[in-house]
């Protein structure tokens, strides 16, 4: 567990004691670590928040956790606090990956370590560590779970049955935020060669990030998005939407809203369109359990939380935390050394054993949706 862990990290190996050259030892109870976290319309971002705190609190050290509201302003304030405040270390999830330079040369300057959280701050060498998901990989996932959702590809990888042609849109997260590309270049690289051999067809003719891009990621602007697709490119055509490609489980219940509106109903099985999500957020973990959205990808944020936990104690013991990818995350100005954890597809008949005997959500969430 978090706990566990983060209490093994600090306490469970001590340095050789007693040898000259001074760094490492026990870490200095007391301080306090700033955790600058984006919204709290997400509950991810809650859940993350929570893990963090929890697990540096079991570290032995105090926490300043913030939420921003989606506010670049308000989340630059929350840093310069942190660091006016004289934090040990800093755990950012960052709302726009290029707009905390003078925050983090600050840090820089204090000789704060700054570790990026989830996102990767860009634009800065400032940055000392990410840790994160193999985001290119839950982009690839993305694609997968649409194409098994269609029966293009079995879920075991292997090529399916059905050849098409489906109509599928393609939505994309917010392009201020790096993850944002990773999901989508990952789902196109993944779409493209069905696109190319005609088996996809994307009615709107909107392929491009820049189209397809939701700011903020909001849900609102998702429906909205959706709406107006259906109106240009479907209504009053012979055209269907089967499939719609989406990154995050709050723009899926966005698209599923206008579909529905427009007269989409029942279940995938009785044909509404293939929706894919990010997350695993317990209203669309209810929507896949009642076979409305196809799937979800699943990032267990508590094995986030942990491994931001092992770095911010590491650098506090005067250590660098272990990098399981140093190649993957130019940030503009270098290369951060990451740790990446790995992601899984939710469909319907894998929510008990990936969310639920986790311990992720219970069953009666799972049956209620809250
Ligand atoms: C995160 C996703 C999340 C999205 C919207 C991304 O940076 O990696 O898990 O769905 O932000 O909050």
């Amino acid at each position: 567990t978090l706990a566990a862990c983060a209490g093994g990290g600090a306490g469970s190996e001590p340095e050789a004691s007693g040898t000259a050259g001074g760094g490492g030892g026990e870490v200095e109870a007391g301080g306090t670590i700033g955790v600058a976290m984006p919204t709290q319309t997400s509950e991810r971002w809650i859940a993350d928040g929570d893990a963090v705190q929890s697990g540096l609190e079991d570290a032995g050290f105090e926490v300043d956790l913030q939420f921003a509201g989606d506010d670049i302003p308000t989340q630059s304030q929350q840093i310069d606090n942190m660091i006016t405040n004289g934090v040990k270390a800093l755990i950012i999830a960052a709302i726009d990956g290029t707009a905390l330079s003078q925050q983090l040369q600050a840090a820089a300057d204090a000789g704060i370590p700054v570790i990026s959280y989830d996102r990767l701050i860009r634009d800065s060498e400032n940055v000392d560590f990410y840790v994160t998901f193999d985001n290119y990989n839950v982009g690839v996932q993305q694609a997968t779970s649409l194409l098994v959702g269609l029966g293009v590809l079995n879920a075991d990888g292997t090529e399916g049955d059905a050849a098409g042609p489906f109509n599928v849109e393609l939505f994309a997260g917010s392009l201020d935020d790096n993850n944002a590309h990773f999901f989508w270049q990952g789902a196109i690289d993944t779409l493209q060669p069905y696109l190319d051999s005609g088996v996809l067809v994307v009615p709107s003719g909107q392929v491009d990030i820049e189209q397809a891009a939701t700011q903020r990621w909001q849900q609102e602007t998702a429906q909205k998005r959706m709406e107006d697709l259906l109106t240009a490119n479907y209504v009053g055509t012979d055209n269907e939407v089967h499939g719609v490609l989406s990154p995050y489980d709050g723009l899926s219940r966005g698209i599923i809203t206008a579909l529905q509106n427009d007269g989409y109903s029942g279940t995938v099985t009785d044909g509404f369109p293939v929706v894919t999500g990010q997350d695993a957020e317990i209203a669309s973990v209810k929507l896949i359990a009642d076979g409305v959205q196809f799937a979800t990808i699943f990032k267990d944020t508590r094995k986030l939380a942990e491994q931001a936990v092992v770095a911010a104690t590491a650098y506090l013991n005067g250590e660098e935390p272990e990098a399981n990818d140093t190649e993957t995350y130019d940030n503009g100005v270098k290369v951060v050394p990451s740790y990446l954890l790995e992601s899984d597809i939710v469909y319907a008949d894998n929510i008990q054993s990936l969310l639920i005997d986790s311990g992720y959500w219970t069953e009666e969430q799972v049956a209620s949706g809250v």
